[in-house]
């Protein structure tokens, strides 16, 4: 099979058909062999009576219903692990992203040997509480993740080799983040190509503004992961030595002084007035406490599934 189109979808009734037939003439027009997979992630609407009635008109259709709404990248994850097309788009329901860009995309990935593709919604059909805020997010996504090429992580509209979506693993709210997902993996021939996008023809949006917030949260967790999440002693063992240290100075400090001053016969305090003393006390307590921390990180990375996994490109 040339391609699979995975669609999350929540609540979207009235585009569905129109979408379907959209991408059936595009793929019809370029005799590829396909499937759509609608992921419907606990519409309360009609969503899967539609869907249904689509898998009973076309052979192309398949639907998966979840019990309840779990969110888009759980919705898509689910698509990929069954996908069986060479080549993987993923699309927004809401009809704001174009099926008429699906040929190039294939033929940037078999052609051109790109492993992933992100539409890139250069101009925006969106409200501007949306648009501002994203640039400030691509811009920081773009710092932190090392992929400077990309203007918009978060585009629905993605094609992906059939091979980088069986290998990882899309959960919580990372969707935004695929694309370093995929780069963590070792799938670094990431290009971008400027897509239409349209504003959204029925229902409403289903992320508030609150997902910058989670949005921002999520990549410091990611980047964290990438650097420590396999050797987490790396940095709670150094933070947590350098404190000690500067802990057992102070010791030696207030320690020494009292000494130097009860051998010359000078006049001297208690300990406990000198500020260096609860200086020593806390970054002491804080550093046994980080490295702590860190042996526990070991601990819990050792039981790890991934704690040996790599990927295997070629071997001879
Ligand atoms: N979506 C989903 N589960 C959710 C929220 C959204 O499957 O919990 C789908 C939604 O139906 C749409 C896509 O994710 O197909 C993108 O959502 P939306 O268009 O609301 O996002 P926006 O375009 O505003 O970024
Ligand atoms: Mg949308």
């Amino acid at each position: 099979m040339d391609i699979s189109v995975i669609v999350p979808l929540y609540n979207e009734e009235e585009s569905l058909p129109e979408l379907f037939a959209w991408i059936d003439r595009v793929m019809t027009a370029h005799k590829f062999s396909y499937e759509v997979i609608f992921v419907n992630d606990g519409s309360t609407d009609r969503s899967w009576d539609v869907i249904e009635s689509l898998q009973q008109k076309s052979g192309n259709v398949k639907g998966i219903k979840f019990r309840r709404n779990y969110g888009k990248s759980p919705a898509l994850f689910c698509g990929f692990e069954r996908a069986q097309g060479n080549v993987v788009i993923t699309m927004d329901a809401d009809l704001q992203d174009s099926p008429d860009e699906i040929p190039d995309l294939y033929k940037m990935i078999t052609v051109d040997g790109f492993d992933l593709v992100s539409g890139y919604k250069q101009k925006r059909y969106d409200p501007l509480s949306k648009t501002i805020p994203t640039k400030l997010f691509n811009a920081t996504a773009r710092r932190v993740s090392g992929i400077h090429n990309l203007h918009d992580f978060n585009c629905g509209l993605k094609a992906y080799r059939k091979d980088v979506i069986k290998n990882i693993e899309v959960y919580g709210e990372m969707h935004r983040y695929i694309p370093y997902l995929a780069k963590n993996a070792g799938f670094t021939k990431i290009g971008e190509k400027v897509v239409h996008h349209q504003a959204r023809k029925y229902g409403k949006t289903k992320f508030g503004l609150d997902r910058f917030v989670n949005g921002y949260l999520d990549l410091i967790s990611l980047w964290f992961l990438s650097r420590f999440g396999l050797k987490p002693m790396h940095i709670f063992g150094l933070t947590g030595t350098l404190m000690f240290m500067l802990g057992f100075l102070a010791v030696i400090l207030v320690g020494g002084t009292k000494l130097y001053h009860l051998v010359n016969g000078l006049p001297y305090r208690l300990v406990t007035d000198n500020p260096w003393f609860y200086i020593a006390l806390t970054t002491m307590i804080l550093g046994s406490q980080f490295f702590l921390a860190g042996f526990l990180g070991e601990l819990i990375s050792r039981n790890s599934q991934e704690r040996n996994k790599y990927l295997i490109e070629k071997e001879i």
